[in-house]
């Protein structure tokens, strides 16, 4: 959700904060815009794609080494040229870029209008700027000074950017809850939302805090808190391949991390799970065993696909290690005030580690007493920096809106923690534990037979490409798969799509089926077979028309569904691996054969970084 880079250095900044803005272009946005300081402050911004952007500046004065770039994810105003980022302060010295909300913009608003200002835009934005504009003149302090005070009284998240005409060569950055990573070079200094924009340049980043504002120049960056203390910038390496983040072929990023399943999977086994000795190693969960296998419950804690996730990893938690499991969104969790006892273990997981629900639900279970376990997938996120320990789902950077291979790699993880927790607690006897284990090692291939060929999935989208709803029935481990299968239709196709539990069919759904409703079941063969046979012949005597994911080899299900895809034979508790991916290329196929825009579908954002 929104994209912010910022460039200072030898090199002309529009190029760098250009390929930057295209390179964040995944995370959803409505608008973009630069500005660029060189003796003086220039600001092109435009509504739609960063093309546009990039026709409409063609002929004016690019020249700056100084530069800030932002694509915007409206929350205060529509999205239009005047709305977009940057903002321009009152005197046109200052101008800022920012992610996040800040929540009470409107008091502030009041007392500067009291005082003369006129604004040119709807944004909560633009308030904050005239607002350290309004310090600094009053104060005649520096930007940095001003920021300071300014921020003090911010109730929201931010990740800011500032340039300003009195201060040459210089960006001023400051986050709350929104992300930032700094890239340093010789010379030269790179910011950004996420880590995407720079690595082509240099490997060495530096996380930005929250409560901390950094000083950048092309030889200098300074950390502080906002009490004006010097911090120590942290230093790391990035361990990322700018081949990770192109497209390689492949038509659309989703299809190529829908493909990517095997290995991203295998990565994330690949070192962990070593079914010859017997062992599973992740040191977040070696180092918290008592924590983990003593928790009185657990609550996962997640939003959207990742909620899926944890919904699944509640059956195998609840199966394998016999602990209570609560699972929550993590929008309602944080304000229902809810019951957290030491004791209690909580597990948020997230792809992009920067999901605003979460992370302040984390905060508040956090002060609370409760462990945290982060599952996170983007490496440095918040999530894992706040988490006491965590896994990483290791499926590599996700530049789809719509997730895949984050999605199945979370599944391998959680499945890999109950794994290790039910057998360390003894509530996973030794045969069942290793067979498990097998299995899991076994399903990178079988995905990878899945991939094999995708034609009949195309061919299924194709034919029921125009139906205006989808019903998605599972039972048990398929339950969680019928939803997000559903989830996944929505974003990528626009169809309107609705998972439920197969037998919860009866008390309402199924009033909606007729010759027109296509209903996907997800049928593998597992220990609720017969049942959700059942449930199909129920749609199929009422006309409604089957798409089913059934297990290879079966003939029952084949026997009565209009299409039929199939996954190899797995474990119920794994199957959900095998299940969920022709649900994501049926969507996949579906999208595309109605002309959509896959990739970045509309109103989404891939990182929800506002609440
Ligand atoms: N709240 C700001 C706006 O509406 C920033 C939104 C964003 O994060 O892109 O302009």
């Amino acid at each position: 959700m929104c994209g912010i880079v910022g460039y200072t250095g030898h090199r002309q900044a529009y190029p760098v904060v250009l390929k930057g803005l295209k390179r964040l272009e995944y995370r959803g946005y409505d608008s973009s815009g630069v500005a660029l300081l060189n003796g003086d402050l220039k600001v092109y911004k435009k509504k739609g794609k960063v093309s546009e952007l990039e026709e409409a500046v063609i002929g004016q004065d690019l020249q700056a080494n100084t530069g800030i770039g932002h694509t915007r994810w409206a929350t205060h105003g529509e999205p239009s040229d005047r709305n977009a980022h940057p903002h321009q302060s009152a005197s046109g010295t200052i101008a800022m870029i920012h992610n996040g909300i800040i929540e009470n913009y409107a008091s502030i608003k009041h007392e500067l209008q009291n005082k003369g200002y006129v604004f040119k835009s709807d944004t909560d934005t633009e308030v904050l700027l005239n607002f350290i504009e309004d310090i600094k003149r009053n104060n005649n302090s520096s930007l940095e000074e001003a920021l300071r005070i300014a921020l003090r009284r911010i109730v929201g998240a931010y990740c800011i950017l500032l340039v300003d005409i009195d201060e040459p060569e210089t960006i001023i950055a400051a986050r709350k809850g929104s992300p930032l990573v700094i890239g340093i070079g010789k010379g030269e200094h790179f910011l950004a939302s996420d880590a995407s924009p720079i690595i082509e340049y240099t490997k060495e980043v530096v996380y930005v805090n929250d409560y901390e504002i950094a000083i950048i120049k092309p030889d200098e960056l300074v950390l502080k808190n906002l009490g004006n203390e010097k911090q120590t910038p942290f230093i790391q390496k990035l361990d990322l391949e700018l081949a990770a983040i192109e497209k390689g072929g492949y038509e659309h990023f989703m299809l190529k991390e829908i493909h990517e399943q095997p290995d991203t999977i295998y990565d994330c086994l690949r070192g962990r799970l070593l079914h010859e000795s017997g062992s599973i190693t992740m040191s977040g969960v070696d180092n918290h065993l008592e924590a983990l296998t003593s928790a009185n419950r657990m609550v996962l804690v997640a939003c959207g696909t990742s909620w899926h996730a944890a919904l699944l990893a509640e059956y195998m938690f609840e199966e394998l290690c016999r602990i209570p499991v609560e699972v929550e969104y993590a929008s309602e969790f944080r304000y229902r005030n809810p019951v957290i006892n030491r004791g209690d273990v909580i597990i948020a997981i997230s792809q992009s580690g920067e999901t605003a629900d979460t992370l302040v639900a984390l905060e508040n279970a956090r002060e609370k007493g409760a462990f945290i376990f982060g599952v996170v997938n983007a490496v440095g996120s918040s999530i894992a920096r706040m988490s006491h320990a965590g896994a990483y789902s290791h499926a590599g950077p996700e530049i789809g809106v719509a997730s895949t291979k984050a999605f199945t790699g979370q599944l391998a993880v959680l499945a890999m923690m109950a794994l290790k927790i039910g057998y360390a607690k003894g509530s996973l006897n030794e045969s069942r534990y290793l067979q498990l284990m097998k299995e899991l090692e076994a399903i990178p291939e079988k995905v990878r037979e899945i991939l094999q060929d995708t034609s009949n999935i195309r061919a299924i989208a194709e034919k029921y490409k125009d139906a205006s709803d989808f019903l998605y029935l599972g039972r048990g481990y398929n339950f969680p798969i019928a939803l997000e299968g559903a989830l996944k239709l929505k974003e990528i196709s626009y169809i309107h799509a609705e998972g439920y539990p197969a037998a919860e069919m009866k008390h309402g759904p199924i009033a909606l089926v007729d010759e027109t409703l296509p209903v996907v079941f997800v049928a593998t063969k597992d220990s609720y077979y017969e049942k959700i046979v059942s449930n199909v012949q129920e749609i199929k005597a009422r006309k409604g028309i089957v798409i089913a994911v059934a297990t290879e080899g079966d003939s029952v299900i084949p026997g009565m569904a209009d299409d039929v895809m199939y996954v190899p034979d797995a474990d119920e508790i794994l199957a959900p691996i095998l299940s969920v991916v022709p649900l994501q290329l049926l969507s996949y196929y579906i999208g595309i054969a109605k002309g959509l825009d896959v990739d970045k579908p509309r109103n989404l954002a891939k990182s929800v970084t506002v609440e």
